[in-house]
């Protein structure tokens, strides 16, 4: 069975017209590694929320690991969360906190804490080289180094499937070389990796698939090829 699946999906905002994403089907194995492609608006982070039970779909149905999401509890969400890890563009860290106290919040989400979680944090820290900033606030890093850190966050759980929305934006090619090949690294250990991009010339040589998205819908489902020219 597919470990994700999207069966006529339709995902509508309240309030916004048209349609985020507009009877989307798709089925996603384990072990794939996808970029993820399209304009601004297209509904790559609709397709990324939808999977992670951020967003529930108007229509349709979203199943990953055989579970239905628009049908979980809102109880079962957190523990739903931990099979998948999750960074944005904007990497959403607080930063009142320090980057271990960042890396260690979805743990605390499903009741793991104090010396464990410390301890799981430094690992995830150390599989994206910043063990040495476990002290540091997040503001204080680069660009690069927020991203990775928003890494060592959605890893720590160690989830079957990692989604990165835009993880190389305004990135310098060495940073964001270097983010590559952490998911690289991820996709090596079995996990199933989900990379939505504008630039997926930085994924050749670990992306398997290529998805595209125009005005919700998917316009091509290819295997990864390096583009020739710039996206
Ligand atoms: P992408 O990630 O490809 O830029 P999005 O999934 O963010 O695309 O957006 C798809 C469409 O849904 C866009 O038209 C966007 O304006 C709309 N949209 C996204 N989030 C919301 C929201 N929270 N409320 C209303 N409309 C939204
Ligand atoms: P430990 O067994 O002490 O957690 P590892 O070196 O095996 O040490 O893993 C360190 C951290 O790397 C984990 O806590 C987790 O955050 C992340 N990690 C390891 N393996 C995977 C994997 N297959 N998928 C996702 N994350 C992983």
């Amino acid at each position: 069975a597919p470990l994700i699946e999207f069966s006529a999906v339709r995902k509508a905002y309240p309030g916004s017209r048209g349609d985020a994403l507009a009877g989307l089907d798709l089925s996603i194995g384990r072990g794939e590694f996808i970029a993820v492609l399209g304009p601004s608006g297209a509904g790559k982070s609709t397709l990324f929320k939808l999977i992670a039970a951020i967003e529930r779909p108007s229509a349709g149905q979203v199943s990953v690991g055989g579970q239905d999401v628009g049908r979980l509890s809102r109880a079962a969400v957190p523990w739903f969360r931990r099979k998948l890890g999750l960074t944005f563009q904007d990497t959403k860290l607080l930063n009142d906190r320090s980057v271990l106290d960042n890396v260690i919040l979805p743990l605390l989400c499903t009741g793991t804490y104090g010396d464990e979680a410390r301890a799981r944090g430094r690992a995830a820290l150390d599989k994206v080289g910043l063990r040495q900033y476990e002290k540091a606030l997040p503001a204080t890093l680069s660009g690069g180094e927020q991203q990775r850190v928003a890494l060592a966050r959605a890893i720590v759980n160690r989830p079957a499937v990692l989604l990165a929305d835009e993880p190389t934006a305004n990135l310098d090619t060495v940073a964001a070389e270097r983010i590559v090949q952490i998911f690289s690294d991820f996709h090596r250990l079995g996990t199933t990796v989900m990379v939505a991009t504008h630039t997926p010339a930085i994924l050749a040589g670990v992306a398997t698939r290529t998805i595209r998205l125009t005005d919700g819908r998917l316009v091509s489902d290819l295997p990864y090829a390096p583009p020739s020219v710039a996206d």
